[in-house]
């Protein structure tokens, strides 16, 4: 891959895909990671002499068409403030994506200053199947800059016209996100130090299972938790409650089990959990002691056994990849069990990766030291089919080869 550090960009204006998804509440910003990483890239561009036009997504638009979209929000516009705090300078918010208002603002921009086109998902062709409308748009697009630096690692997975079809119409590079993160990937996937141990939770196990799949070959420890791990126990015949379960997956988990226990991989599921009768942050927490979960209660954390049983799974591992909170972390009262796998990862010596965004935003809400892991990523889904061994639409589209 070409390195965004080594265009020759004075003069010229640079259309720089980011990844500024960050998680909203109402109009607030609850966790800028997202914005902060990619403010290097940025801020070299800006140094270097060039016009910076910032591209990204935020949320999932509903509508058919433009007008429907951008009426559903969400704007980039609480986006574009922080982003103008955090560079110290204006951000020209365009009104449209790339219409005429980012056509005129394109045109009219000077060296060292910054622009965003409005949310790229109001328009319906960024996520289309159909690779002329998506070609369309990427061509308007590409109108707007003479260089494309692609830095939003979040959304490299993504066969989208921003991510995918753009940077193949114009002179491309990939950001120093995007070269950070994919030369921490890159270690993880060639010969990991062992034990190599891989912790996953988060909500759904259908996003997950691919690359579990996938890990089972090459992880010694599979530690799973989290709403997923409810189907896990299901498949194993436990009683679960109320918890999340994916009845629908129940068959492909079973035969993960399967081929975990043919290849000697050691899948550890929680032993105990804490409770509560309904999904909200003052529900009442309870700790069940064993595996099973009784009618009306629906499990929101692991529980202090299971802590202490990952946190040992944990002491001996030379390489870790985390990926999904164990529990409801956004409720504090479910939030010791995300507590307790982050501090036990943090202890490891060796290279220790946590992947996802939901998971990056809990290890920031929890305040640990800096350097408590090797890396944060930025990017869930991305970082996951990375480890799949799957080609990621952006990093092939920016030369990346495997
Ligand atoms: P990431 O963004 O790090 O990849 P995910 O999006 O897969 O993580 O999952 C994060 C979500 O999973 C969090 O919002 C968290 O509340 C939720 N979660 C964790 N444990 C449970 C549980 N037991 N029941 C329901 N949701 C859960
Ligand atoms: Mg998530």
């Amino acid at each position: 891959m070409n390195r965004a550090e080594d265009l020759d960009v004075a003069g010229q204006t640079v259309l720089v895909r980011a990844d500024l998804n960050v998680p909203l509440d109402g109009g607030a910003i609850t966790d800028d990671g997202r914005i902060r990483a990619s403010l290097p890239t940025i801020r070299d561009l800006l140094a270097r002499g060039a016009a910076v036009i910032v591209c990204a997504h935020l949320g999932r638009p509903k509508g058919d068409d433009y007008a429907a979209r951008v009426a559903s929000g969400p704007s980039l516009r609480p986006v574009a403030d922080r982003l103008a705090e955090l560079l110290g300078q204006p951000v020209t918010l365009a009104g449209d994506v790339a219409g005429e208002s980012a056509r005129v603002i394109a045109a009219t921009m000077g060296a060292g200053e910054v622009a965003l086109l409005e949310n790229v998902r109001f328009e319906p062709a960024e996520t289309s199947q159909d690779d002329e409308a998506r070609g369309e748009l990427a061509a308007r697009l590409a109108a707007l800059a003479d260089l494309y630096v692609g830095d939003g690692f979040g959304a490299m997975h993504r066969k989208h016209a921003s991510v995918y079809d753009t940077p193949r119409l114009m002179p491309h590079a990939a950001g120093q996100l995007v070269l950070a993160e994919v030369a921490v990937l890159r270690q993880l996937t060639t010969s990991p130090a062992r034990p190599y141990v891989v912790v996953l939770g988060g909500a759904k196990v259908s996003d997950k299972l691919a690359v579990i799949g996938n890990l089972v070959a090459v992880a010694d420890r599979l530690l799973i938790a989290g709403g997923m791990a409810y189907t896990f126990l299901a498949a194993q015949g436990h009683q679960i409650g109320d918890s999340i379960l994916q009845a629908e997956q129940i068959g492909q988990v079973t035969a993960v089990l399967a081929d975990a226990a043919k290849a000697g991989v050691e899948l550890v599921l929680p032993v105990d959990h804490v409770v509560a009768d309904r999904f909200a942050a003052d529900a009442q927490p309870e700790v069940v002691y064993g595996p099973d979960i009784p009618d009306g209660k629906m499990g929101l954390d692991i529980g202090p056994a299971t802590s202490d049983l990952f946190g040992r799974k944990l002491a001996d591992a030379k390489t870790v990849f985390w990926n999904g909170p164990p529990g409801v972390f956004e409720f504090p009262a479910f939030a010791a069990g995300t507590r307790a796998v982050a501090e036990a990862i943090s202890a490891v010596t060796g290279l220790t990766v946590v992947g996802g965004g939901d998971s990056a935003a809990a290890v920031r809400q929890l305040n640990l030291p800096p350097d408590a892991f090797t890396h944060i990523s930025t990017g869930g889904g991305a970082s996951l089919e990375y480890l799949e061994g799957r080609d990621l639409p952006g990093l092939v589209a920016l030369g990346d080869g495997r």
